[in-house]
């Protein structure tokens, strides 16, 4: 395991976990989006810099950041602040953004992005080939690592258009000298798959269903010294 993405959960008290699919679009168009934003940065660094100083110190921890966080720049001084009340070594946190990110406003954006990797941290873009790819912003920009959207890695082992796609995007991203990762693996047949086509991580259900920080520790960081 090398490291952990942060997800984010509403439990109501009255009308039970409400799925983020509900809840962030919610959050976006009020505009809550920016401290929720602000929250979940400051939460994910505070839980590795927990982990980091328990001994995990390769850990890596993976954020979402939503299209909105990149308005204005706001998501620059939300990072910055997380590493500073956190003192985490920047290498080891991981920004997810969406393809839709790289959309608007292609300059604000670009120099955004090229601010946050001055400060040394990683940047992946999440649910590659579902927005409306572009392959010129990845010759724009050195990302870290490209996450394959789940709708695809799902039917790998059954559907030979599937298969293709993650071959392509699996090369592309080896060719160009970026981590690649499948998402949604559930089963030991799609990791070991993803294994013979050189994808070099996966994450799903087949590894971890999402866990709360306590029970993840006591599962998967037990064994290190
Ligand atoms: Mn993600």
């Amino acid at each position: 395991m090398v490291g952990v993405e942060a997800l984010c959960r509403w439990d109501d008290l009255e009308r039970g976990s409400i799925p983020p699919g509900v809840f962030i679009p919610l959050a976006e168009d009020s505009g809550l989006i920016q401290s929720l934003g602000r929250w979940v940065l400051r939460e994910s660094t505070q839980q590795l810099k927990a982990w980091h100083e328990a001994g995990h110190t390769e850990l890596l921890m993976a954020v979402n950041l939503s299209a909105r966080q990149f308005q204005h720049g706001a998501v620059l001084t939300q990072v910055e602040e997380a590493l500073v009340a956190s003192g985490i070594n920047p290498a080891r946190l991981e920004l997810e953004l969406t393809e839709s990110v790289l959309l608007h406003d292609g300059e604000a954006v670009m120099s955004t992005l090229r601010q946050l990797k001055a400060l040394g941290v990683k940047l992946s873009i999440d649910d590659f080939g579902t927005g409306y790819s572009s392959f010129a912003y990845l010759r724009r920009f050195k990302f870290y690592k490209i996450k394959i959207d789940q709708s695809f890695v799902r039917d790998l082992i059954d559907d030979p258009e599937d298969a293709a796609i993650v071959r392509g995007i699996i090369s592309l991203a080896i060719s160009l000298g970026l981590a690649v990762l499948a998402e949604g693996v559930e089963t030991d047949a799609i990791a070991q798959r993803l294994k013979t086509l050189k994808c070099t991580y996966a994450q799903g259900y087949h590894f971890a269903r999402p866990l709360r920080p306590e029970v993840l520790a006591a599962k998967f960081l037990s064994e290190a010294d």
